[in-house]
């Protein structure tokens, strides 16, 4: 089941996969001998009851609606908010911001590892995460 889910939030899942996590985790529901084996998959029975629109916008537009699955998303720097700080700079562990004091910065996304370091400490709310991500060597 994880391994399932796991290329589902990598934009490489299929239709087949949702409907196999969906009977392997009915399968583990119904023949655990233990409340633990019976209640595990739970988490994932539910999300699918509840958000299946969301697993199936992963699979087919290979976007993540809740902007949370890290090789679904990109961080851009909306140029209209930013003051140049650069307290996203000096956060970046990968050097991927570029900028000069009082001067619009830009993210590299061909260097950006998806960390959200920099949303974090942007005090102009500057930094958004947009899905599809955008592409790899795109300069924002
Ligand atoms: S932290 Fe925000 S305002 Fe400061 S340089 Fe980065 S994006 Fe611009
Ligand atoms: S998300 Fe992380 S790696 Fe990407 S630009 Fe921001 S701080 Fe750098």
């Amino acid at each position: 089941m994880y391994e399932i889910l796991d290329k589902i939030t990598k934009g490489e899942g299929t239709m087949e996969d949702i409907n196999a996590l969906e009977e392997l985790a009915m399968v583990v529901k119904e023949t655990s001998l233990c409340g633990l084996g019976q209640t595990a998959p739970n988490p994932v029975l539910t999300t699918l009851r509840y958000f299946r629109d969301e697993y199936i916008a992963h699979v087919k537009e290979k976007i993540c609606p809740a902007k949370k699955c890290r090789d679904l998303i990109s961080y851009v720097i909306d140029p209209d908010k930013c003051t140049g700080c650069t307290a996203c700079k000096i956060v970046c562990p990968t050097k991927a911001i570029e900028g000069e004091l009082n001067k619009v910065h830009v993210i590299h996304q061909d260097l950006c590892i998806r960390c959200g370091s920099c949303m974090d400490v942007c005090r102009f709310d500057a930094i958004y995460k947009v899905t599809p991500p955008l592409k790899v060597d795109t300069k924002v």
